[in-house]
C-alpha cells in the first residue's frame, strides 16, 4: 500500500516516492527516542511551572519600566525564575544582553582581571569568542587588557583530559576555567551534564578558589539538570527563550559571581539595580515557560534527521540511536560543498520566513570561514527555530538545530531531500 500522506499535498510539497518511505521508515525507527524526549520535558516543564509558582509571578510582572528602571519588578523577578530554573543562587536576564557572545564576554571581563588567565578545558572556544578572548586579533579584547588565556583540548573520544587539567591548574595565575557544553563548530561530541558535574568537581579537588563558567548555549533543558557550576551563560534566541523570547542572554550562577558580571554589564557601583524595558517582559516568561516544549520538539527533528541522513549513507554526529543527547544540534557530514550548500537552501526553502530567498556563503562578523546560514526565522537568527549553518571548508559539516514545531521540521527536511534531489546530488 503506497499512499501519498495527505499532508504533502496540503504543504504543496512534491515530494518523491522514495523520499516519503525513507521518512516513514526513519520516523518509525524514533520512537523510544521520542518517549525519552518526552520524559525529560515533562520533567523541566514541572521544574518551570514550581519557579513560576513559588516566585508569585503574576500580571504586573509581564509590564515594562521605563528610564533607569529602578524597582522593575518584572525584570527582578524573571532573573529569581531563571535562577530557580537553573538551579543557581543569582541570575542576570536581560534585553540588553545583545546576544550569547556578548553574554559570554560579560561573563568573563566581569570574572577576570589584568595578570589573570582564563583557561578552557573543553578545547577551542567557539568561533565568536576568539575575538573576544583575543586568540584571534582584535581590538578590545580580553588579550588587550591583560588577560591571558589557556586551553585543554578534550582527548581524541570526547572525553575531558584530567591530566592536561591537573597540569594547567598548577599555574597560579588561572583564575576561571571554562566548558563549553555544545559542540559549537567541531565534530565532537557534546558534553553530557554528568560529565561536566564530574570535571567540575576535579577542578575544584586541586583549585578549589577556581571559578568554573559552562557556555550552556544549545543545552539547555535538553536533560533535566543544568551543569552544577560557578557561572552559566546562555542566550535567549536560544532554547531558554523557547523560540518566544525576541533578544536577550542570561548569567546565572553564586550571588558573588552574578554580582562582579553585573558591574559589567551596566556600570561599577549600578550592577543589576538599573535597566528598563519599556516593552514589557512577558515574551521572556512566556518563553521559558514554552521551552521545554520547544526543545524537545527541536530534538526529536534532531533524532529524525540523524535516522534520514544516516540512511542515506551519511555521517553523522550524534548518532541515530545515541541514547544521550546533551544539545539540540544535529551534525551531518555532507564531504562536498555541492551538498551542503543545496541541503542549507533546501532547510530555507522550507522555513516559514523567506522561504523565497536562497542563502549563499558569506563572510559573517566573528567566524573565520566564510559561512552559509538557513535561517527563515521569526526572530533574526534564532537557532532554537529551524536553521542550519556550516561554515564552508572540509569536510562540509552542517550543523542543523531547532524547530518551533516538530511538524515543522519534519515538513522542511522533505523539502530540504528534495532540493537535494533536484541538484541531482540524492542517491537513496
Ligand atoms: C551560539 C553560541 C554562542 C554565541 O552565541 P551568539 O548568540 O551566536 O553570539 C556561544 N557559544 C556556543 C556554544 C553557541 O552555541
Amino acid at each position: 500500500m503506497n499512499m501519498k500522506p495527505d499532508f504533502l499535498d496540503a504543504a504543496g510539497i512534491q515530494a518523491d516516492e522514495s523520499t516519503i518511505r525513507l521518512l516513514e521508515k526513519a520516523e518509525a525507527a524514533c520512537r523510544m527516542q521520542f518517549e525519552k524526549i518526552a520524559e525529560t520535558r515533562l520533567f523541566n516543564q514541572a521544574k518551570i511551572l514550581r519557579a513560576f509558582r513559588e516566585q508569585h509571578v503574576s500580571y504586573a510582572h509581564l509590564q515594562g519600566s521605563t528610564g533607569y528602571g529602578y524597582g522593575d519588578i518584572g525584570r527582578d523577578t524573571l532573573e529569581r525564575v531563571f535562577a530557580q530554573v537553573l538551579g543557581t543562587e543569582e541570575a542576570i536576564v536581560r534585553p540588553q544582553v545583545m546576544s550569547g557572545t556578548h553574554a559570554l564576554a560579560l561573563a568573563f571581563s566581569g570574572m577576570l582581571r589584568p595578570g589573570q588567565k582564563l583557561v578552557y578545558i573543553s578545547g577551542k572556544p567557539y568561533d565568536t569568542l576568539e575575538e573576544v578572548i583575543g586568540i584571534r586579533d582584535s581590538e578590545g579584547s580580553l588579550a588587550e587588557y591583560g588577560v591571558l588565556y589557556g586551553q585543554v583540548d578534550l582527548l581524541s573520544d570526547g572525553s575531558f583530559d584530567k591530566d592536561g587539567i591537573c597540569a594547567a591548574l598548577r599555574d597560579p595565575t588561572v583564575h576561571v576555567a571554562a566548558i563549553q557544553r555544545s559542540r559549537g563548530y567541531a565534530w565532537r561530541p557534546s558534553l553530557t551534564v554528568e560529565s561536566i558535574n564530574d570535571v567540575i568537581a576535579f577542578v575544584r579537588s586541586i583549585r578549589p578558589d577556581v571559578k568554573v563558567l559552562v557556555d550552556n548555549c544549545y543545552g539547555e533543558f535538553v536533560e533535566k539538570e543544568e551543569p552544577r557550576a560557578d557561572i552559566l551563560v546562555g542566550s535567549l534566541i536560544k532554547n531558554p527563550g523557547g523560540g518566544i523570547a525576541p533578544t536577550g542572554g542570561y548569567i546565572a550562577g553564586t550571588k558573588d559571581c552574578v554580582e562582579r558580571v553585573s558591574y559589567r554589564l551596566s556600570a561599577p557601583g549600578l550592577g543589576r539595580e538599573i535597566g528598563s524595558y519599556v516593552a514589557g517582559y512577558s515574551p521572556f516568561y512566556q518563553g521559558l515557560f514554552l521551552a521545554p516544549r520547544t526543545v524537545a520538539d527541536s530534538l526529536r527533528v534532531a533524532v529524525l534527521a540523524s535516522h534520514l541522513f544516516a540512511d542515506l549513507g551519511y555521517d553523522v554526529l550524534p548518532e541515530p540511536q545515541e541514547p544521550i543527547r546533551a544539545d539540540i544540534i544535529q551534525s551531518i557530514r555532507f564531504s562536498s560543498a555541492d551538498r551542503l550548500v543545496a541541503f542549507c537552501q533546501g532547510v530555507q526553502a522550507g522555513a516559514p520566513i523567506d522561504a523565497f530567498v536562497t542563502p549563499e556563503p558569506w563572510e559573517m562578523p566573528g567566524y573565520e570561514h566564510c559561512v552559509i546560514m538557513a535561517a527563515g526565522t521569526f526572530v533574526q537568527g534564532s537557532s532554537i527555530e529551524m536553521s542550519a549553518d556550516a561554515p564552508l571548508c572540509e569536510p562540509y559539516i552542517a550543523y542543523l538545530q531547532g524547530a518551533l514545531t516538530y511538524d515543522h521540521g519534519k515538513l522542511a527536511l522533505v523539502v530540504a531531500l528534495e532540493e537535494l534531489r533536484k541538484k541531482n546530488l540524492l542517491h537513496i
